[in-house]
């Protein structure tokens, strides 16, 4: 099998005789793949002109609904997927983790899409900034996508989850992608990019492959590109010094080596919980994926005192893993994904071996089911250095495999040193029975580390581990782990973004945001707002509310029914010595309560519900006789296409008979696009 490259609009191969891929667990040729032939400046242009202005006229919504899609038409596909996947060595359990949580991946970015972000074009990002003191010159950041192409440079050892965590993101900005996946285990990105082409949908363009290599690609690349990389820090240097990277200052966000550590803490001790949780986290993180994961535990922290029942305990359990053919049932343990990379970590191990002794690994391997000549097979290998502070190698060499170094520290200012000795890692993880302690760990590790996972007997059910990034949380980390962060929810999605801080009037700000500012134009829709169906609903469009005269019987009454008798509202001496009141004062949520009253208009009509209010502050004490009214006004709007409504912020602000703003929230409600909604929707 010759694998194809889909570029340009079709599926090409390359020209001439490819590198060969092979089975890692037999050695037998899977497929072929060379790029020679591809005209790499056309696939970049081809992504700028043709895959990106399909893709920045769809919503967020729209893009989220087609993530969504994307996902579950990929669900479809997963035995064609999982059976590809044992060519890589992978498990079966291997292959979970790479094709569902690749799919999960995506549907939890098209989740978040759709409920974190507006249903327009533009992110608004933070709040309007007050630049002037009259409040006509105003400041907003917002986030517009790039108008170029993302290139995706992946690693092996996930060929289906590493394109995925980056390619959701990606397209949910706006932004089409160019994935080169790591060729040795190409074949799997190929088969489902071509399940996501034939299904139409996305739009053309917004993807397209390249297996092999990327040619003369850089050479093109724009300020409006990003190229994000998983692999080697080498080759991560050599990306990122590219001189056209520097020179169009591209962006470039990379996720290289990463020597992570597992601590089991000081208080933590042979028959606790928390000890033998360590142990199978332990060995769990040097044994999935044959320990080929960016994630994996290379350094094991423990106690002193601690070292030698860990060391024990290690041994014992990685002793009965079971190394084979990954397609067997009862395989715990695959094949490295080639004789390469095997022949790779064997040199890392004997570099790590100068400065350590072994604890086991050492044995000949006879996989299960296969014949070692032909595999990528190894031992898991557990190595222990006494003195740790004085090493080199367990700090600075990644052994990409099975392999992990025990090493003892004395206190937990000696672990947090340990860790950092990694000199920026993508995760670390804790393992404390003593949350104060485990404190002290994550404050001192956090500078250095990008994830961190603490586990005890209380979460260890229910943990995600070690060694699994997650869609909601970034992924990354500083220093030797790349200096970059993916995923993390919507965070992830504005790094295919740029931020530009505009400066205007309210109304240009509300105008280029689609968010009503405070001090722009309030409108007069001669009506009551809550007359009119969404698709009529104008940002400005205001209420102004009659007064309200507010009396001590009101505030009695409401302590009557709420229950709330705090001292404030019911004894004007107590409240006089209260600094912040000088007497009585209403409560705040019957003002709340009053305002409804004020504002509301009660008829049956489009506005369906109020699922809550935002950022609610009361401002000033309102006092038995003081008057109170409200404005009302359309802030933002986010239409649900396939509900039949729409969410509608409306700022309302509530003041007093100076004038003087006593409250200030946002209403949240939901806004039928029909005038006299019915059951039906209609
Ligand atoms: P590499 O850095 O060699 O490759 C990573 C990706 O970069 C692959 O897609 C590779 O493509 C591509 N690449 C290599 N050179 C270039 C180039 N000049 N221009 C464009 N793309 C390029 O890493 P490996 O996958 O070979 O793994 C080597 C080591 O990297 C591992 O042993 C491990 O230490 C580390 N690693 C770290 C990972 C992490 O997530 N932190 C993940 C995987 C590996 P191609 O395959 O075609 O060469």
């Amino acid at each position: 099998m010759k694998l194809r490259s889909y570029v340009a609009g079709g599926w090409i191969e390359g020209d001439g005789a490819g590198v060969v891929l092979r089975d890692a667990t037999t050695g037998a040729p899977v497929a072929e793949a060379t790029s020679a032939g591809i005209d790499f400046a056309a696939v970049l242009g081809y992504a700028h002109r043709v895959g990106g202005p399909p893709l920045r006229a769809l919503t967020f919504h729209e893009r989220a609904a087609r993530l969504k899609a994307l996902g579950r038409k990929l669900g479809e596909f997963k035995d064609e997927f999982y059976a590809l996947s044992y060519h890589t060595g992978a498990t079966k359990a291997d292959s979970w983790i790479d094709i569902d949580g690749g799919i999960g991946t995506m549907l939890v970015f098209a989740s978040k899409g759709s409920r974190e972000l507006p249903n327009s074009h533009v992110y608004v990002d933070g709040g309007v900034e007050a630049l002037s003191r009259g409040g006509t010159f105003v400041g907003q950041h917002v986030c517009v996508p790039l108008e170029g192409a993302a290139v995706h440079i992946n690693a092996f050892n996930f060929p289906v989850w590493g394109m995925l965590e980056k390619l959701a993101p990606t397209l949910l900005a706006g932004v089409p992608a160019i994935v080169k996946p790591a060729t040795a285990t190409a074949y799997l990105t190929e088969r489902v990019v071509a399940r996501i082409i034939e299904s139409g949908i996305l739009p053309e363009g917004a993807l397209q492959l390249v297996c092999g290599g990327l040619g003369d690609l850089f050479d093109h690349l724009t300020c409006q590109d990003a190229v994000s990389f998983t692999g080697s820090a080498a080759t991560a240097e050599r990306l990122r010094t590219h001189p056209r990277v520097v020179r169009e200052s591209v962006r470039f966000l990379a996720e290289t080596d990463s020597l992570n550590s597992s601590i089991l803490a000081p208080d933590v001790a042979p028959g606790m919980p928390e000890f033998d949780l360590y142990v199978r986290e332990v060995v769990r993180e040097m044994t999935a994926k044959a320990g080929q994961k960016c994630t994996a535990i290379r350094k094991a922290l423990v106690p002193r005192a601690q070292l030698d029942a860990v060391v024990d305990a290690l041994t014992t359990a990685l002793a009965g893993v079971t190394i084979g053919d990954p397609r067997l049932e009862g395989v715990r343990m695959g094949p490295l994904a080639s004789v390469e990379q095997l022949a790779e970590v064997r040199g890392r191990i004997g570099e790590l071996r100068r400065e350590t002794r072994l604890a086991c690994g050492e044995e000949a391997v006879q996989p299960l089911g296969a014949d070692v000549a032909g595999g990528a097979f190894m031992r898991p290998t557990l190595l222990v250095r006494d003195e740790p502070r004085r090493a080199q190698a367990v700090h600075a060499v990644e052994a990409f495999g099975p392999v992990a170094t025990v090493m003892p520290f004395q206190d937990v200012a000696e672990a947090i040193a340990l860790a950092r000795r990694g000199a920026g890692s993508l995760v670390a993880s804790v393992f404390s029975a003593d949350d104060a302690v485990a404190a002290e760990l994550v404050l001192g590790l956090a500078p250095f580390h990008g994830r961190i996972v603490v586990v005890n007997r209380h979460s260890a059910r229910e943990s995600t581990g070690h060694g699994s990034p997650l869609a909601h949380l970034i992924h990354g980390g500083p220093g030797r782990a790349g200096g970059g962060e993916e995923m993390g929810g919507i965070r992830g999605v504005l790094h295919y973004m740029q931020r530009v801080a505009v400066q205007g009037t309210p109304d240009v700000i509300a105008a280029v945001s689609r968010r009503w500012v405070r001090g722009g134009t309030l409108r007069d829709p001669g009506r009551h707002p809550f007359r009119i169906p969404f698709g009529e609903l104008v940002l400005g469009d205001t209420y102004r509310s009659g007064e309200r005269m507010v009396t001590v019987d009101d505030i009695e009454r409401f302590a009557t029914l709420s229950g709330d008798t705090f001292y404030a509202h019911m004894s004007e001496t107590e409240a006089a010595r209260n600094p912040l009141f000088g007497g009585r004062v209403a409560h705040g949520y019957f003002l709340i309560s009053a305002a409804a009253g004020l504002f509301v208009d009660p008829d049956y009509g489009p506005v369906l519900g109020n699922y809550g209010l935002d950022g609610l502050r009361f401002v000033k004490p309102v006092k038995p006789g003081d008057r109170i009214k409200v404005r009302l006004t359309c802030k933002e709007k986010s239409l649900r296409a396939d509900k039949g409504w729409g969410e509608v912020a409306w700022d309302t602000e509530i003041t007093n008979q100076d004038g003087e703003t006593v409250a200030s929230y946002d209403v949240l409600t939901m806004v039928s696009v029909h005038a006299v909604p019915d059951a039906a929707g209609t």
